[in-house]
Parts: structure tokens; sequence; C-alpha cells
């Protein structure tokens, strides 16, 4: 059976910056089978480019930008497929700016079809000059709906997601977010790992550490989902949540041995979801969800053009 793989990286492959033990072999089992695979992040800041060189000096050779589909890339491959020939005014780093550039679309800050927000660069004066774009009619969009990204040993920065809610209270509008667990960032996965690979692999299978991003929108697309205990999941927080992984790894070490041999493993039962505990740890949402949303108020009222 063709498998394809789409593997988030931080918490599966590194954490900081340190490759997490296993993850080298599995890497080149992939590379030395043929095996189909993407890596899948959140992160809109880098570039393919700058991913493929990070793992280099991490000590992972033989990739290629090819290898990497980032919300960047996903924001742009949406705007250019539902909107082609927008404009947009940015907040947001070198990853997002080169893909929209990309994908042609014009960077404009008097009267942009789109706000789009991504990682880091958020100055007063751009989320100014957001807001009054917003209050023109522009329309609110995140590459990713993460409020806070890890960083280090128990230190996080600010994501993309709280950058968005901060406009969404200042202009009342909502915001769209892209990236994982949006069921678009997974289409798109799927056609890229399809077109990398000549035909759709016979089963797409998501790796990765995050419940509400990875495991969920694998779920919600109709892939199989393999949570990894090596990142920000711990086995009793599983439980809490309503959709469930279909096998659970210590790390990704565990998958060499299939790849290598080309032959699924029969540990594929869904997690019972025994709950043994709520999630403890970091106060607040870690993602800006459709859900939340709802029953946020609105602080003022929405614009309208
Ligand atoms: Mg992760």
């Amino acid at each position: 059976m063709k498998t394809g793989y789409l593997i988030d990286m931080d918490g599966v492959i590194y954490r900081e910056n340190n490759l997490i033990p296993g993850a080298l072999d599995f890497v080149n089992a992939l590379l030395a089978t043929g095996t189909p695979f993407l890596f899948l992040t959140n992160n809109s800041a880098p570039t393919p480019e700058d991913l493929a060189v990070r793992l280099k000096h991490l000590g992972v050779g033989g990739l290629s930008p090819r290898h990497f589909y980032t919300s960047a890339m996903n924001t742009a491959d949406f705007l250019s497929e539902t909107h082609p020939n927008c404009t947009a005014f940015v907040i947001g780093e070198g990853g997002l700016l080169a893909a929209l550039h990309q994908r042609q679309i014009a960077n404009d800050s008097i009267r942009p079809d789109y706000v789009v927000v991504g990682e880091g660069a958020a100055t007063t004066e751009k989320l100014t000059k957001a807001h009054e774009c917003i209050e023109r009619g522009a329309r609110l969009m995140a590459t990713n709906p993460d409020n806070w990204c890890p960083v280090g040993h128990e230190r996080t920065r600010p994501g993309a997601g709280a950058t968005a809610a901060y406009l969404e209270s200042s202009t009342g509008r909502r915001a769209y977010y892209l990236g994982k667990p949006n069921g678009y960032m997974f289409h798109r996965a799927r056609k890229k790992l399809a077109d990398a690979s000549m035909g759709v692999p016979e089963e797409v299978i998501m790796i990765g550490d995050t419940m509400e991003t990875d495991i969920r929108g694998a779920v919600e697309s109709g892939m199989l989902s393999y949570l990894v205990l090596s990142g920000s999941t711990s086995l009793e927080l599983v439980g809490d949540y309503v959709y469930q992984p279909t096998r659970i790894l210590q790390s990704v070490e565990e998958l060499v041995a299939e790849v290598l041999s080309g032959v699924p493993s029969d540990c594929r039962t869904p997690w019972p979801g025994g709950r043994e505990g709520f999630a403890s740890g970091k106060a607040g949402s870690r993602h800006q969800t459709d859900i939340l949303a709802l029953h946020k108020p609105r602080p003022r009222p929405a614009m309208t053009k």
C-alpha cells in the first residue's frame, strides 16, 4: 500500500534546537524508500528554503524546499484560488511576504482586499494601519490560529492568532483562520503530496504532537492521525478531546522499521479515549477557533463598507 505522510515539525522532529531521538532515522527512512512526505507547519515566518537550512543545521540533510508546506504558503494558495489578483496589507515576516509575492498578490496599504496577519512583525504602527484598512472594508484573515508558540523550555512568544484577536477586538470583525486545523491546509497539503509523488497515496497519515491542530485537522479531513508524545501533549490529556488519534506513539522512532519494510503496523485501532484528567499548565486557549469566536463579545458593531 502506498502511504504518504504529512509531518508536523516542532515537537515531532525537533524541540527547541535539538533533534528528537529517532527523527533523523525516520527522515532518512522516508528518503531512502522514496516514501511521499511533506512537513506541515503553522509557522508562517520562515520560507521553505529557511526550513530546509534549519533542518540541515540540525543534522538532517537531503531535504529541499519542496518537502515543506507552511501556513503562509497555504494562505497564498487560498487567496490566489478564491480571489485571483486580490491585494493585501500584510503583518508578517519573510515567509509570508515571499509566499504572497509568488502568487502575485500585491501589497496595498491604502485600500486592500484583505488584511493578512502572520507571525511576528506586529508594531503599533502596523496594527493601526491594519485597523484602518479593515474599517475601509478589507477582510481580516490570519495564517494560523496559534495564540502563542513555544520558543524554548517553558517559554512562549505571541502568535498570529493573538495579533488577529487584537484586530478583531478593535474592529468588531471576525478573522478567518487558515493553517492547521483548517481543512484547506490539509486539502492543499494532500494535493501537493499527490503532485510530488505522481499519484494520490492510498492513505495519508498526519503525524503531530498537538491535538487541537494536527489531530483535529486530520480527523476532520478524513486522514489517519498519529499523535506523538515527544512534544506538547502528554498521554493523560488525550482523553479530554472529542476527536482521538488513530494511534499514539512515543516518537517517530517507532515508525522507522515499518517505513523501511513497507509493511504497515496493525496497531491502528483508534485510541479508546480514556479520560484521566483535564489539561493543565499555561492558562488560556492556545488557539483561536471559530467555536470560541461565537462566544466572543463584539466590543463594537461590525463595520460595513
Ligand atoms: Mg508541533
